[in-house]
């Protein structure tokens, strides 16, 4: 169905259909709560996956998956030519919500659907090839760290490295994509010109705005720190108090240290959270031999992070002094802040302008995929409001006519971009910044 308007056929935005997609796809890993539960590379992610490439090949998209499972869905219009991409991902954290990334995956396919369908109504050619993505393991909830499928695409983790890594099981990404028929070999579509991607807020200041669209313009410094605590395996009865060296009590101390960091660099903000810990031999009846903490440091100023780790590591060193385990950090993920692209965000604004729709600038605490692209094309991130801010949660909601408005404002970025409008991608520094 289309609609005329000034000698140009426009498809009018079919809120019904997308709701229904968002339906059959919540019922893939759907929990008693009302959420899903689909872990990266599980079997309900490999039905999600499933899912959504029959969608797209139905509509005439070709599929490739790429070496670390990102699951692209391809409109090549010219060949050759740049692809915009769109989306999300279809994992979730456990028992979480339906909307987090699989509403920006459903959203992409439709709104590239419905730019297809406008092409051929109306026998344009867009400047630049469109791919619809589900990047692997955004989530970082099996395996770690998040980001995975983008951060590989944009190479700044080698393929190798992400699908080598293990979850708690000891299966990697490689074995666990095999299994789920998702270990592709497929080259992803390259050039990127630009990317794209919307999401829910996951806070509530969209909500509290009374706007119904959010254009991110910067995201959060973020630390990540994986801190092994070692101690000494000892009966938890006979063994003299003096004597013990308890990896859980010095973990404990850890964990209390993190959130006083929050008092001790207040005003400034920061939040921060252990939200992970393992224990060995995780007995009743054995001191604890070994701790690993996952803890997390997120400030919109990285000059808080700073401060906030300088005093971190002071506090290891008064738990060593305290407790006499061992503590080493092996791993550290350091997220720096990251402007969206300037242009991106005019693009994106005057798109709502063009809608009708009420929009405001704001900033994404957590990280997304658009952020990992974003190191090397422009990116554009919307978003749209969340209920409360619930997020990574099951009772996680956003009102329809919300989602739909969404789908309509990222079709309209999506057309502006693939039609060339943002000039940085048609600039001849695109092809020196993507060769990186
Ligand atoms: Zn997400």
């Amino acid at each position: 169905m289309t609609t005329e308007s000034a000698g140009r056929r426009s498809v009018p935005v079919d809120g019904a259909a997308f709701l229904a997609s968002m339906r059959e796809l919540s019922l893939i890993g759907a929990t008693a709560g009302g959420g899903v539960h689909r872990l990266a590379a599980s079997a309900e992610d490999g039905q999600a996956r499933d899912w959504l490439a029959q969608w797209l090949r139905q509509r005439g998209f070709t599929i490739k998956v790429d070496a670390i499972g990102n699951l692209f869905g391809v409109l090549e219009w010219r060949r050759g030519a740049p692809y915009v991409l769109c989306g999300s991902h279809l994992d979730s954290q456990p028992q979480a919500g339906k909307l987090d990334g699989a509403y920006g995956v459903v959203a992409a396919a439709h709104a590239a659907d419905r730019l297809r369908l406008q092409a051929e109504a109306n026998g344009e050619v867009p400047a630049f090839n469109v791919a619809v993505v589900s990047w692997t393991n955004e989530e970082g909830a099996r395996f770690q760290p998040s980001l995975l499928g983008s951060s590989v695409y944009s190479k700044t983790m080698t393929a190798a490295d992400a699908l080598a890594v293990c979850d708690e099981a000891g299966i990697s990404v490689g074995e666990a994509l095999t299994a789920i028929g998702y270990a592709g070999r497929d080259q992803a579509p390259w050039p990127p010109a630009v990317c794209a991607e919307i999401h829910i807020e996951q806070g509530h200041a969209l909500e509290d705005a009374g706007r119904s669209i959010g254009l991110v313009a910067f995201n959060w410094a973020a630390h990540k720190y994986e801190i092994e605590v070692i101690g000494r395996q000892a009966h938890t009865g006979p063994t003299p108090m003096a004597e013990r060296r308890d990896a859980l009590l010095g973990a404990s101390y850890l964990i209390v240290a993190a959130r006083e960091l929050v008092e001790q660099l207040a005003p400034r903000l920061l939040h921060t959270s252990v939200a992970r810990l393992v224990t060995r031999p995780n007995s009743p009846n054995s001191v604890t031999s070994q701790a690993t903490l996952f803890l997390e440091l997120r400030s919109p100023d990285p000059e808080v992070l700073v401060d906030a780790e300088r005093l971190l590591f002071e506090a290891f060193e008064r738990v060593r002094q305290n407790t006499g385990v061992a503590i080493s950090c092996p791993k550290v993920v350091r997220r720096g802040v990251r402007h969206f692209d300037a242009e991106g965000l005019e693009l994106a604004r005057a798109s709502a302008h063009a809608l009708g729709l009420e929009c405001m600038e704001l900033a994404t605490v957590a990280g997304q995929d658009a952020i990992a692209v974003g190191t090397i094309v422009p990116s554009v991130m919307l978003f749209v409001p969340s209920f409360l801010g619930i997020g990574h949660h099951e009772e996680e909601h956003t009102d329809d006519a919300l989602l739909v408005s969404g789908v309509d404002m990222l079709t309209e970025v999506l057309a502006r971009l693939c039609a060339g409008d943002l000039r940085s991608t048609v600039r001849g520094d695109l092809t020196a910044r993507v060769a990186r």
